[in-house]
């Protein structure tokens, strides 16, 4: 269970009904699945936005579900050292502990509902770790990892953080308590999110009780992405069914629907809904960059090398022992 839950969704605020008169759902225009693989180190990913264009996509560039995976003592992994410029890194650990540690001395542990918003610009060299006890105890890893792009204006700005505490996450109830609405980013109906950003964008998590259903009012002008972290449901004015690990795309429309398809069991359907204004600028992405021309990413990778982009800090670079 997602370590930012609410007991009883009767206590919190709702979001508002939607106007059955006037408002239409939006569309499905694709269901796609996203396959498996490991990043960094070996740690299981599920590549959510793959096979889906990037036009679809935009300001969003690539999703990464980090497990969930419950590692045995001596399993958990993380990332080597490696740059970043060009657009934000957005890690939202829902259950399990990531530490992170920066180029510029930084760094931090993000665990149980937190997310660190970092703001690469110009860029960064950072790297993504389990924690020392982690690796020897194992124990639950689950979390997220968005691109969010940055606009060219945006693209040379002095790298930042957020760290967007659990507690600070806004947390709503759909009309009938039937689901839990965890606002990151963005708002909904007026109640707004902890994260800041470069361009309009919602980020929420929401949990969908057996049964239940969401009907949530979306900009006419953000795109609208349904991921689903794990369950059955079904999305949209057709009611196209989603499962774990798949990603549907809806457009038109002013709100976004989801349901929970199952009735009588226990499980919940888990998703994130994700949507912005379209920053409606060419994308060049290469590796760890994301640019608007290829000379600039090979300027990217030419920075990189001549540490341009800031170095391994000093107490970092030896060699750890062999567990
Ligand atoms: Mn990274």
């Amino acid at each position: 269970m997602p370590a930012v839950s609410v007991e009883n969704l009767l206590l919190i605020p709702r979001i508002n009904e939607v106007d059955e008169a006037t408002a239409k759902p939006r569309r499905v225009t694709s269901v796609t699945t996203a396959p498996k693989g490991y990043e960094g180190e070996g740690f299981p990913v599920r590549r959510a936005f793959q096979g889906v264009e990037m036009a679809k996509l935009d300001p969003f560039v690539h999703m990464d579900q980090m497990g969930e995976v419950d590692y045995a003592p001596g399993e958990p992994k993380g990332t080597p050292w490696h740059p970043h410029r060009g657009f934000e890194t957005v890690t939202y650990m829902i259950d399990g502990i990531f530490v992170h540690h920066d180029s510029t001395g930084g760094g931090g542990v993000i665990q149980n509902g937190a997310t660190q918003w970092m703001t690469a610009g110009a860029g960064i060299l950072h790297i993504e770790t389990p924690p020392e006890e982690l690796v020897v105890n194992g124990g639950l890893f689950h979390g997220i990892q968005l691109w969010v792009n940055l606009p060219s204006r945006s693209k040379w700005s002095t790298p930042r953080y957020q760290g967007l505490e659990p507690n600070d996450v806004e947390l709503l109830a759909s009309p009938d308590a039937g689901a839990l609405i965890r606002v990151v980013a963005g708002e909904v109906d007026g109640h707004r999110g902890p994260g800041s950003t470069q361009t309009p964008i919602n980020f929420l998590h929401v949990s969908i009780e057996p049964g239940a259903r969401v009907r949530i009012n979306w900009p006419r002008n953000f795109n609208a992405l349904v991921y689903v972290l794990s369950g059955q449901g079904v999305v949209g004015a057709e009611r196209a069914s989603i499962s774990t690990g798949r990603l549907a795309v809806l457009e038109g429309g002013d709100y976004v629907e989801v349901a929970n398809a199952v009735e009588h069991a226990e499980e919940k359907l888990e998703i994130l809904i994700l949507g912005g204004e379209p920053i409606r600028e060419p994308v060049a992405w290469a590796g760890p960059f994301v640019m608007n021309t290829r000379r600039e990413i090979e300027q990217a990778f030419e920075d990189y090398q001549r540490g341009k982009m800031g170095v391994i800090p000093p107490q970092y670079t030896f060699s750890a022992p062999n567990s």
